[in-house]
């Protein structure tokens, strides 16, 4: 199991306080998380703009990835939780409990992109019901 050093270390960047426990929370978590399902427990332990510029830092280092919902909401996952180092996976959100779980696999978008655009990631979101609330709705 990879570190919150490790991750850092990586991606040559300094460990402040809010990048290790926005990385630790994700470690510990098998799904995606919001900006406040992230901070939990510790709703005031950093300030806003502190908490979003940290996530931006670690999108851009390529450390975590966002998830954008059908109502807007934004999720985070660890880049390395999956194997595919290209970016190309897909998500499933249940409707129900609003869980955001990266998938593995090969389940991928296929679009013809017209002549000279460039792709650099495809986030494809599947809704529906996790085996827990499928099981509870008939
Ligand atoms: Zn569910
Ligand atoms: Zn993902």
């Amino acid at each position: 199991m990879i570190t919150v050093e490790e991750i850092l270390r990586k991606q040559d960047l300094r460990g402040t306080a809010c990048r290790r426990f926005i990385i630790n929370g994700l470690l510990e978590s098998d799904r995606a998380l919001s900006e406040n399902e992230l901070k939990g427990d510790f709703p005031e332990l950093f300030d806003r703009v502190t908490f979003y510029r940290t996530l931006i830092t670690l999108e851009e280092h390529g450390i975590i990835h966002k998830i954008v919902l059908n109502d807007n909401s934004v999720k985070y996952a660890l880049n390395s939780h999956h194997q595919n180092e290209n970016n190309l996976h897909s998500h499933f959100h249940c409707e129900e409990c609003d869980e955001v779980l990266c998938l593995e696999g090969k389940t991928r978008f296929e679009a013809e992109l017209p002549d000279n655009f460039v792709s650099h990631s495809v986030f494809v979101v599947i809704e529906g019901f996790c085996a827990d609330c499928a099981s509870h709705i008939k």
